[in-house]
């Protein structure tokens, strides 16, 4: 049996087991069909029966989270946690609390997970979790007893050398603090280096919070460097705006980028002379608002209800910051047609398997997920050193670790793709430079 017979033999077994679960399948697709190059090399990978189990989540925990609102009345949600392989390390993933969380968000996240993990280059397995809880528009007593019932269960699975979480979508700093809390009061014991995204005063670690939209730009700006270009003067357009989105914009503008564009889920503001940070962060970080009230601090931007047109905007580069499935087919097609060179993604499988391939038949540089948002978890990993050590580093330590992660990260992926004979894919660079060291991993571990 070839690779490709065999990646497509795998796949089928996946979708019979795991029909109805779009997204999961998608990303196991998008994968798998770039590795089938590494069977031919790798005939042993077959016989050791790496795809089939690469593939199966190690654990999945999915429980009950009862609390009682502000009214009185009880509540009930969903817990998940996805531990999907941990041959290089402890799982590792963040948590999402957003309505539209499923098994397969969930599992299609820690699936992603493994992949991004070992291109960081640090001692981390893939892992994922989250609820179907929505954090917006509820009070801090009923976030805080949310999290306290979710905690509740989620740490007896958890722990620092066997699974640690981190913050995702609607997991920021305060969800992190709450459920620290009382894992620290269920345990009777201060262990920090069970989950990361803390606060600084106690063991969080500084560039957590800008590490993912820094480390995306960080990312870009090599990409843009390996094709002679940089991101000084260029216009830029970034969905979402919150933690990633934010701190993306903030290290754009800092690198000479415009960028004109912010949304949430209900539309996209358009401010032709740049964003004012300042205020999209008093809107979000603080007052925790919508987008258009960005029009109450600058009156000549331009607000526009439903997310998806943002992709009209013309722009040389594109940051999808917000959700799966943000670009489909049509907003690629939009993108290319008003000239824009970069695609890299903030966010996790923002785009659709036929966007991908409409950026990568008209020569955008396309910057994947799994390698170009790897800097909030390999910052986490750094967060976990400074734990174990009992130290803090500084701000300009882990931002210059940060960089040099990213960079690597790049030149890797650029590698592999080169040597497999595609180069400048680096969607098929990052997902066999990934692999590699996981199934290196796996192998000598044997079969189980
Ligand atoms: P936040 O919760 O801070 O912000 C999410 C943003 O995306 C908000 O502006 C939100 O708008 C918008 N959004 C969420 N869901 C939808 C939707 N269905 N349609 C349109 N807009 C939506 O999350 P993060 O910034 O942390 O995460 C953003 C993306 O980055 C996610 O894909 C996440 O998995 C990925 N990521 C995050 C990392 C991190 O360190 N935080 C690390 C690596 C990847 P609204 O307020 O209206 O919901």
């Amino acid at each position: 049996m070839n690779g490709r017979e065999y990646v497509l033999k795998v796949l089928e077994e996946v979708s019979n087991r795991n029909s109805g679960e779009k997204e999961f399948l998608d990303a196991v697709k998008e994968v798998l069909l770039s590795l089938a190059p590494v069977f031919d090399k790798h005939p042993e990978y077959i016989e050791a029966g790496l795809l089939e189990r690469i593939v199966e989540p190690e654990r999945q925990i999915m429980f009950r989270v009862p609390w009682v609102d502000d009214n009185g009345n009880v509540k009930v949600n969903r817990g998940f946690r996805v531990q999907f392989n941990s041959a290089i390390g402890p799982y590792k993933g963040g948590l999402r609390f957003h309505p539209t969380v499923n098994a397969s968000i969930i599992k299609f996240l820690g699936f992603e997970q493994i992949f991004k993990n070992s291109l960081t280059g640090l001692p981390i397995g893939g892992g994922k979790g989250g609820s179907d809880f929505d954090p917006k528009g509820k009070s801090n007593g009923e976030v805080m007893r949310f999290c306290q019932s979710f905690m509740a269960e989620l740490y007896r699975h958890i722990g620092q050398d066997t699974d640690v979480p981190a913050g995702d979508i609607g997991v920021g700093g305060r969800e992190i603090g709450y459920m620290y809390g009382y894992y620290k009061k269920l345990r009777g014991a201060n262990d920090p280096g069970v989950l990361t995204g803390k606060g600084l005063t106690y063991g969080g670690s500084l560039t957590r919070t800008e590490a993912t939209g820094y480390g995306l730009i960080y990312f870009t700006e090599e990409m843009m460097k390996d094709n002679n270009s940089s991101l000084a003067g260029k216009i830029v357009v970034i969905s979402g705006s919150g933690n990633v989105a934010i701190y993306a914009t903030k290290k754009a503008t800092e690198l000479g980028a415009k960028v004109v564009a912010l949304s949430d889920s209900n539309g996209y503001i358009y401010d032709e002379n740049g964003i004012n940070l300042d205020a999209v962060k008093e809107i979000k970080e603080v007052k925790r608002g919508r987008i258009k009230d960005y029009l109450n601090y600058v009156p000549s931007a331009k607000y526009v209800e439903g997310c998806r047109g943002i992709w009209t905007i013309k722009c040389d580069v594109a940051l999808p910051c917000a959700t799966q499935g943000e670009i489909d087919e049509a907003s690629a097609k939009i993108l290319v047609e008003n000239g824009t060179k970069v695609v890299a993604e903030g966010a996790n499988m923002p785009s659709s398997l036929e966007a991908i391939k409409v950026f990568q038949g008209n020569g955008v540089l396309f910057g994947p997920a799994k390698a170009a948002n790897a800097g909030g978890v390999a910052c986490s990993a750094l967060e976990m050193s400074q734990n174990s050590m009992r130290l803090s580093w500084t701000f300009e330590e882990v931002d210059n670790k940060l960089k040099d992660i990213m960079v690597n990260i790049y030149s890797q992926s650029a590698k592999a793709a080169k040597e497999y004979g595609e180069e400048g894919n680096i969607l098929m660079g990052s997902n066999i430079a990934g692999f590699n060291k996981v199934a290196e991993a796996m192998m000598a571990q044997g079969i189980v």
